[in-house]
């Protein structure tokens, strides 16, 4: 069968998108279970057997799967059904009401990702109508607590139920999108992310009388330098394979992004140089490259201080650093601490506390998955490219490529908004999705599964 738009399953699938987004599972608290029990009861109605999960009161999370004919490949289809929080107020419509305007559906989720719990559920059903028999199992999960870190979700599967999720592959949020390049579409596949290290440093000093600062040892002043070290630091360039190869992808793209990204390449340890240049003409794609080779360090809250004449003897700050495959938090604290070293501060001063973290991780592109989505992306649009990418934020992923799956973040859908609001989109004001885009995602999941599966 040839790969075709399924516009006739267009009205279940927004009306599905519609549901889940009426369900307020904003995260926290998430109250994820009645949206979860929501799929388990229409997935049972067309006969599915669903388990239902709950790793704390109201915190649900639903699996189901249509077994295979032999053990392997599995492939999970994953979502989670938690969003951010929406301030009605901002918004044009309600962003809990699920409506239909314009060819979109709005509302809170309907990018991040409720979307792609409609169009997998919808997948599910439409194999087991048609009588599909895959190789493998295809497992659906629908997930909570990702926006909070997947702890109460996915993390919590993993640990406590992983034979229920465990694959070979899986597909989840963070790609699909595409990037605008010269003439045709660039179809992103999330392969790999970064890492959360926030980090408290705790600056000491001694304190004393405001009317005579040289007699104290300000810790205000001691953080004023670290913040100002650090927060203007360019940590050591490396190359990930995925940004390698994404970069490779946006050098055929023509225009200056051609030139920009093939000098880069040539010599990505003066990467700066090129990319101080491309910053003049495109700033936020100068700079997300830029965070895509190196660890980040941002400083966001400093306190310090009690008394206007008091010279204060502590101040702390907090850093939120991000690091890449391949890197640890020892390895960062170890660059944090040379770097602070080499410009003068003492080291014995200071106090550094890790407040959370996660691990970065990342999948390898050559994979029969990788090759069936470019095959299954060129049967629905014969002259569109495919790149790998690394998110600079972290999704439920993590947990899976931690025991072992392929995962990519893979979504696909056609760019019918301006490329700098469909980026707002996530987590932003007036969230929405096209029909249109729902059916082409839809349709291209549905094939990729059939292609690779059967
Ligand atoms: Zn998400």
């Amino acid at each position: 069968m040839p790969a075709k738009m399924l516009y006739e399953a267009k009205d279940e699938v927004v009306s599905l998108l519609q549901k889940l987004i009426r369900f307020n599972t904003t995260n926290p608290p998430g109250n994820e279970t009645q949206a979860a029990e929501f799929l388990k009861e229409t997935l049972e109605s067309e006969g599915f057997e669903c388990e239902f999960f709950e790793s704390a009161p109201g915190r649900g999370s639903v699996i189901t799967r249509i077994k295979g004919k032999t053990r392997k490949p599995r492939l999970l289809l994953l979502s989670h059904l938690d969003v951010v929080a929406a301030n009605p107020e901002e918004w044009s419509v309600d962003p809990f009401a699920g409506i239909v305007k314009d060819g979109f559906v709005w509302g809170r989720g309907a990018i991040d990702m409720k979307s792609m719990t409609a169009v997998e559920v919808m997948i599910m059903k439409l194999l087991k109508r048609n009588g599909v028999k895959p190789r493998g199992d295809i497992i659906l999960a629908a997930t909570a607590d990702e926006e909070m870190g997947g702890e109460a979700g996915v993390g919590w599967l993993v640990k406590k139920h992983p034979e229920k999720i465990r694959a070979e592959y899986v597909i989840n949020e963070g790609g699909g999108f595409t990037i605008p390049v010269k003439n045709r579409n660039l179809y992103t596949v999330q392969t790999a992310e970064k890492a959360i290290v926030w980090l408290k440093i705790r600056a000491k000093g001694t304190p004393g009388h405001g009317s005579i600062p040289g007699a104290a040892d300000n810790a205000v002043m001691r953080m004023a330098k670290i913040v100002q070290l650090l927060g203007s630091y360019r940590s050591k360039i490396k190359l990930v394979p995925t940004v390698k190869r994404n970069l490779e992808e946006l050098a055929k793209g023509g225009g200056i992004q051609q030139r920009f990204f093939t000098k880069l390449l040539a010599n990505p340890m003066l990467a700066d140089k090129v990319l101080d240049m491309l910053a003049k003409k495109e700033k936020s794609l100068a700079e997300t490259i830029r965070a895509m080779l190196r660890a980040t360090i941002a400083p966001t809250i400093i306190h310090g201080g009690v008394k206007e004449n008091i010279i204060p003897s502590r101040c702390e700050a907090v850093f939120d650093c991000r690091i890449l495959p391949g890197q640890t938090k020892d390895m960062l604290l170890n660059e944090i601490k040379a770097v602070l070293k080499k410009n003068g501060v003492e080291l014995d001063k200071l106090e550094f506390e890790i407040l959370q973290e996660n691990t970065p991780s990342e999948s390898p592109v050559e994979t029969p998955l990788y090759t069936a989505i470019e095959k299954t992306l060129r049967e629905f649009d014969p002259n569109c490219g495919v790149t790998p990418f690394m998110m600079t934020g972290g999704t439920d992923s993590r947990f899976l490529r931690e025991i072992g799956c392929v995962c990519y973040g893979f979504m696909p859908t056609k760019p019918d908004l301006p490329f700098n609001e469909f980026l707002k989109m996530a987590h932003g004001i007036d969230e929405r999705i096209s029909i249109q885009n729902l059916v082409f995602s839809l349709s291209v999941l549905y094939r990729l599964v059939e292609n690779f599966m059967t």
